[in-house]
């Protein structure tokens, strides 16, 4: 035991020495700084449901920008704007390193919000638009976090930066934040990001280290025969492109059963064909889209070769031929002219994968607060999520936080028009953020040393 003590200690000094200190020794906790956040919880739920009511889309985001800055303004966070149009960052701390960013996304999708009784107080002012994926949530959480952070910013010896970006929906906004220098001067080391989650109850939290979101791209064909008489036509020169279709359809079934290893998982869906208008017409083409996920980028480009090796090779044995659409990769196709048009116009998003240090010090300083029956290790979900630009860049955790409760009736899946959040889980958000944020500085010698400056 007195080895272990000698052990203990001497780690300790070389903590020390690199700078390290903990929450503990500044007199603060995770546990407190979890109370500080509810009891602000009525400002997080006001900002909250302001941005409810202002729902605006890809990077078309002046009311919702506007909303931000005014709450940044209120807390004496200064902040740089615009980036990527209608995104922005503050700084909280000296400006120096060590810096640590947290993300919130600002973007609402196009979807119809229902009359509810629940939300009727606060709901879209913009028809045809809604906050369907929690962004308003992870905004005013963000915003929590900002307050908070604000108030201990003394304690702060680096930087924590706060990135609102635009266009998570599809327009790619994360690179675009990335190529206007949101991860620079001076360099961000840690990233952290939440994504409220219809599918935990509400205030648990999960995530995994590896990829937790999929790489996610879609493809469009058309495939062409020749049209004609559904009955005199065939034989004497129609090309049925029906037939190929569908026989392309079946055959990308194999991909997944067929060309991927049992370890290694994605997807091919066929979500669209559109094709003819009359029953005694064969059409001249038949529009077949899609989508492919993968947790890996490789397994991805082995799916997409199979899928075109495929479309390719059944259309020409139904002696049609394709005209085919693929995203890709290639960052060249966020750097054509003007903003980047993103999944789904050109680009495939990569997979979001958290680092497995960053992960496991989030999850284990969660459970220490929320208790650990309340962190849960998640499988992977085939979803995408852009996110994934800044943890290609930064070693990072992307977390999902529960907002699931059945008699609140928020168990809605996102992008659902039934979407609702448990407010409830919004200061939980907050703190969590205050919380990644300061033990990331602590771990990278960012905090002010509890001994007094002699
Ligand atoms: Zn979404
Ligand atoms: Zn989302």
């Amino acid at each position: 035991m007195a080895v272990l003590l000698a052990l203990c200690s001497t780690l300790a000094a070389a903590e020390e020495a690199k700078g390290k200190v903990d929450l503990e020794s500044l007199g603060l906790s995770a546990e407190a700084i979890a109370e500080e956040a509810k009891s602000m919880k009525e400002w997080i739920v006001s900002y909250r449901r302001q941005l409810h009511q202002n729902p605006e889309l890809m990077y078309e985001l002046s009311s919702t920008s506007a909303i931000i800055r005014a709450a940044l303004d209120e807390i004496g966070v200064p902040y740089k704007y615009p980036i990527a149009k209608e995104g922005l960052v503050g700084t909280i701390g000296t400006g120096q390193s060590p810096v640590v960013a947290l993300r919130s996304d600002m973007d609402a999708l196009p979807v119809l919000e229902p009359l509810s009784d629940d939300t009727k107080d606060f709901a879209s002012k913009n028809p045809g638009k809604m906050h369907a994926c929690g962004h308003d949530g992870h905004m005013s959480m963000l915003l929590g976090a900002a307050k908070l952070l604000k108030q201990k910013e003394k304690l702060i010896k680096g930087t924590v930066r706060i990135v609102f970006q635009p266009a998570e929906e599809g327009g790619a906004g994360g690179f675009m934040m990335v190529q206007e220098g949101v991860l620079s001067n001076p360099s961000v080391e840690r990233m952290f990001g939440i994504h409220l989650w219809p599918w935990l109850k509400t205030g648990e939290i999960g995530a995994k280290a590896g990829p937790l979101l999929a790489a996610a791209g879609q493809f469009e064909l058309k495939v062409i025969g020749k049209g004609g008489h559904a009955a005199a036509g065939i034989g004497v020169g129609v090309i049925d492109p029906i037939v190929a279709a569908t026989a392309i359809v079946q055959q990308l079934q194999t991909v997944i059963s067929r060309n991927l290893s049992p370890v290694e998982e994605g997807i091919v869906s066929v979500t669209m064909i559109h094709a003819g208008s009359a029953f005694n017409v064969i059409p001249d083409s038949v529009l077949v889209a899609g989508t492919i996920r993968a947790f890996h980028r490789d397994v991805y480009v082995k799916i997409e070769g199979r899928v075109k090796a495929i479309v390719e090779s059944i259309a020409a044995a139904h002696e049609c031929r394709v005209e085919s659409v693929y995203t890709t990769f290639d960052d060249k196709c966020l750097e054509a002219e003007g903003l980047p048009q993103g999944f789904p116009s050109g680009c495939t998003y990569p997979p979001t994968v958290n680092d497995a240090d960053a992960w496991s010090s989030v999850k284990s300083m969660a459970q220490g607060y929320l208790g650990k029956e309340k962190v849960h290790e998640v499988k992977g979900t085939m979803g995408g999520e852009d996110f994934a630009y800044f943890a290609e860049k930064v070693p990072s955790a992307f977390v999902l936080l529960g907002i699931g409760n059945d008699e609140k009736n928020t168990t809605a899946g996102l992008h659902s028009p039934m979407f609702k959040i448990d407010e409830e889980a919004l200061p939980v958000g907050a703190a969590l953020h205050v919380n990644m944020a300061l033990g990331a500085l602590g771990d990278l010698g960012g905090l002010a040393s509890a001994k007094p400056e002699l």
